[in-house]
C-alpha cells in the first residue's frame, strides 16, 4: 500500500480537559481524498490541526512518508510544507496584493527564485480562475475568490498532502460552488486531501472514503457510496438524517 500519511493511537486534550482526540487511527494513501464527518465539537478541526503539527499531540504518532515527524523536531519547517491546510478563514494579509500574499512563502521561506515562483502563481491563479486579481488587494475580493487565493497559497508549496477545514464554512451559497469546484479539480488531478466538510452533497463528489467522527473517536469509516446508503452505526444513521431534514426543510 502506498501510503502518505499514518496516525497511530492519536490523543489529544486541551489544557487537562477531557480528551478531544481519544485514540486515533488513521492513514492516507497516495492520491486519496477522505472526507471526515462529524457533529460540531466532535474532534475534526483539532484533528487536521495536529496533521498539520499546528496542536501538539498528547500521545501516538503522526507518520509521513515513512518517517514520524514531531513538532520538536528541527526539521518540523520542512514537514508543516509538504501538509497545506486551507482554513475557514481565509487568513490573508490584507496590506499585501493576491501576488504578494501568494509568494511570501515560497519566496520568503523555502527561499524559491521570486520570478519562477511568480510564473507558477501566475498559471495557479488561471487554474482557478483569477489570472486578473494578481494586482488586487484581498478587500477587493468576495469571500470564494478570497479562499481559492488560499487554495493558489497552500498549492505553491508544492504540499503532497492537503487537508482542508470547513473551507466554504464562512461562504454565501453561491460562492460555496465555485470553490468547491476548484476542490473536485484537484481531486481529479490526484492530490491527495483530507476534507473537513458539512457539504455532504460535495463529500459524495469528492470523497473516495469517508470518516465519520464522534465525541473523539472515529465511529464509522467506509467507501463513501457504502457510507451515505449503508451507515452502520445508529450515531452515523442520525448524523445522516439531520441533513436529511434540514434539505428538507429548505
Ligand atoms: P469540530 O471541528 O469537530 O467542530 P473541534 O476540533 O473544533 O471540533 O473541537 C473539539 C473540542 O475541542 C470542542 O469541545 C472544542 O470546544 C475544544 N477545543 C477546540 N479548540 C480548542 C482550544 N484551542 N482550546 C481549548 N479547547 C478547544
Amino acid at each position: 500500500m502506498n501510503e502518505i500519511l499514518q496516525v497511530k493511537h492519536l490523543k489529544k486534550s486541551y489544557e487537562n480537559n477531557e480528551p478531544v482526540l481519544k485514540d486515533i487511527d488513521f492513514s492516507l494513501q497516495k492520491g486519496e481524498v477522505v472526507v471526515i464527518v462529524g457533529p460540531s465539537g466532535c474532534g475534526k478541526s483539532t484533528f487536521l490541526r495536529c496533521l498539520n503539527l499546528l496542536e501538539p499531540i498528547d500521545e501516538g504518532s503522526i507518520i509521513l512518508n515513512g518517517e514520524t515527524i514531531d513538532r520538536k523536531d528541527k526539521n518540523v519547517h520542512q514537514h508543516r510544507q509538504k501538509i497545506g491546510m486551507v482554513f475557514q478563514s481565509y487568513e490573508l494579509f490584507p496590506h499585501l496584493s493576491i501576488m504578494k500574499n501568494i509568494l511570501l512563502a515560497p519566496v520568503k521561506v523555502q527561499k524559491r527564485n521570486r520570478k519562477e515562483a511568480e510564473k507558477e502563481a501566475e498559471v495557479l491563479l488561471e487554474r482557478v480562475g483569477l489570472s486578473d486579481k494578481k494586482d488586487a488587494f484581498p478587500r477587493q475580493l468576495s469571500g470564494g475568490q478570497k479562499q481559492r487565493v488560499a487554495i493558489v497559497r497552500a498549492l505553491i508549496m508544492h504540499p503532497e498532502v492537503l487537508l482542508l477545514d470547513e473551507i466554504t464554512a464562512a461562504l454565501d451559497p453561491e460562492m460555496v460552488r465555485e470553490v468547491l469546484q476548484v476542490v473536485l479539480k484537484l481531486a481529479e488531478d490526484g492530490m491527495t486531501m483530507a476534507i473537513v466538510t458539512h457539504e455532504m452533497e460535495f463529500a459524495k463528489a469528492v470523497a473516495d472514503r469517508v470518516i465519520f467522527m464522534d465525541q473523539g473517536v472515529i465511529v464509522e469509516e467506509n467507501r463513501t457510496k457504502n457510507f451515505f446508503a449503508y451507515p452502520q452505526t445508529e450515531r452515523a444513521k442520525q448524523f445522516l438524517n439531520t441533513f436529511h431534514y434540514e434539505a428538507l426543510e429548505i
